[in-house]
Order: C-alpha cells, then sequence, then structure tokens
C-alpha cells in the first residue's frame, strides 16, 4: 500500500464510505456516505488539472485506492472529460478539476482514486 494513502482506512466502513466524498478544489459533493465500495488495484492515471485540459499524453502516476460506484445515478455530482480506450475520465462537475477517477465504459463501473478527493 502506498504511503500517500497511509490513512484511508478511517475512512472506510464496513467497506463503504465512510464520510462524504468531496472536489478538493470546490467543496462539491461528488457521492454521499455509503454510496461506494473500496476496492484497490493500480491503475494509470493522469496527474489532476483544474481546467479541462485537451492534451494528448498527459503525465500520469499510477494510483491504487478506490472508491468504486456501479450505477452513475448514485453520484451527486460529476463530469466527464475526454475518453480514452475503454475509459472516460470523471471529473468534478462544479469546477472541472480532475480527473478524479475514471468510468469503465464495458463495465459501467466507475472508479473515484481516494487521492484526488477529500472525505469530510
Ligand atoms: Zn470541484
Amino acid at each position: 500500500m502506498p504511503d500517500c494513502n497511509s490513512n484511508y482506512e478511517s475512512e472506510i466502513n464496513d467497506g463503504k464510505n465512510a464520510r462524504n466524498v468531496k472536489c478538493k478544489f470546490c467543496s462539491s459533493t461528488i457521492l454521499t456516505p455509503s454510496t461506494a465500495s473500496f476496492t484497490s488495484f493500480e491503475f494509470q492515471l493522469p496527474l489532476i488539472r483544474q481546467s479541462k485540459s485537451n492534451e494528448q499524453n498527459p503525465e500520469s502516476e499510477c494510483v491504487s485506492l478506490f472508491w468504486s460506484v456501479s450505477d452513475m445515478f448514485t453520484f451527486q455530482n460529476v463530469g466527464f472529460s475526454n475518453t480514452v480506450g475503454n475509459n472516460k475520465y470523471l471529473t468534478c462537475a462544479d469546477c472541472e478539476a480532475g480527473p478524479i477517477g475514471y468510468h469503465d465504459i464495458p463495465s459501467k463501473m466507475s472508479y473515484v482514486a481516494l487521492s484526488r478527493v477529500v472525505h469530510c
């Protein structure tokens, strides 16, 4: 487990998010408590930006802790940025900061990176 997410365990209650999941930049609520399931796997996610970027090859980092959501209607607030392959990147619907995670088109699952949001 990466050190940068060392406090994440307190955010998990019975496998779900214990608190609200909010945008780091504008505090818009993305998910309400107990609506997303914790999951861990490795994924290369482009670095977060506060405005939409049309770069073809943005720098990315390996992210491994996610909230998974099986139904887009579970989100209080979420936007899409660009589509790459089978993935659509998720952004904050209010300030367009992102990607905060991604949507997997074939499985219809959405994954929000714990490191890209705040919990409160
Ligand atoms: Zn925002």
